[in-house]
């Protein structure tokens, strides 16, 4: 009998979780338990979600557009997951209920090459990933956390519940953190569809792409081109991807064999 674990997103195909996720249970000595791809249009989210325990689901991650709606479905919440107002992961119980968690906000932190206290960050985006990053910047001690939204409204609402300060003309700032879905599908569309000005991105700052994709996004490429300290996505979604495989399997993450099998796929 096979145990199976999987990560529901609309769009998904580009999710490196299954290469990694299923490297680590065979890292780890786990043959019958495989880890899927879910492609979930969000009509179809909550319902699919309840049907996967009986389907022989552990747990799964949640991704873009989901997370919200994961964190609403759930029966039980961790601190972590209720104080984003997000859950990047639902972990299915032997009572039969369902528990969200959060694993990107520790995801961001331990990848950050620079120490958020004191600092002045920008977060663009207020979906579940720029939820996580203002959560994570504000609890480490950014002294400023300016947050912009294609839809301000949404940015507003964020911050009336997050902390943090919207704005819809970016200000300068040292950290930078990409949490828009911009990158993802076209890899031109950064400076064309983002507020960031040259010197935003450039010697002295910190810029952290949460997208991740083949070769790279564009807005890493050109701000490592000018002179910046970046963190790819990917760092991030195996930091985040290793909190949650110890969730579900109590098992120690073998991390260095997540990151090889991230790092094949990306050249693949
Ligand atoms: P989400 O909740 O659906 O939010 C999407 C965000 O992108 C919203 O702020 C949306 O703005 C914005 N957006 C979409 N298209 C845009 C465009 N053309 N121009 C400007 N803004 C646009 O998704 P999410 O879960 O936060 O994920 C966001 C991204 O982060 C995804 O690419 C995801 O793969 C990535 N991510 C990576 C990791 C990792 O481990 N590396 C972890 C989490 C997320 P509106 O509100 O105006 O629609």
């Amino acid at each position: 009998m096979l145990t199976y674990l999987g990560v529901a997103g609309w769009p998904v195909a580009h999710s490196r979780s299954p290469a990694m996720h299923n490297a680590a249970l065979a890292a780890v000595g786990l043959p019958d338990w495989r880890y899927l791809r879910l492609p979930l249009p969000p009509a179809r989210f909550a319902e699919t979600v309840r049907a996967l325990p009986a389907a022989g689901f552990r747990g799964i991650n949640v991704t873009i557009p989901h997370k919200e709606a994961a964190l609403a479905l759930a029966d039980g919440v961790t601190p972590m997951a209720a104080a984003v107002g997000a859950a990047n992961t639902l972990t299915f119980l032997p009572d039969g209920t369902v528990h969200a968690d959060n694993t990107d906000v520790a995801g961001l932190l331990a990848t950050l090459p620079v120490d958020p206290a004191g600092a002045r960050a920008l977060v663009l985006g207020a979906g579940g990933a720029a939820r996580a990053a203002v959560h994570a910047l504000r609890t480490a001690g950014a002294a400023d956390v300016q947050v912009w939204n294609r839809t301000h409204a949404r940015a507003e609402r964020l911050v009336a519940e997050l902390g943090g300060r919207a704005v819809a003309v970016p200000g300068p700032a040292g950290i930078v953190v990409n949490a828009t879905a911009v990158g993802l599908q076209n890899a031109d569309l950064p400076f064309k569809s983002l507020p960031l000005q040259a010197d935003t991105v450039g010697v002295g700052s910190c810029v952290v792409d949460m997208v991740y994709r083949p070769g790279g996004t564009r807005l890493l490429a050109e701000a490592r081109r000018r002179g910046a300290t970046v963190v790819d996505g990917l760092e991030i979604l195996v930091a985040q991807g290793a909190a949650s495989f110890e969730r579900w399997t109590d098992r120690t993450a073998p991390r260095e064999a997540m990151r090889r099998a991230v790092a094949d796929v990306a050249t693949a």
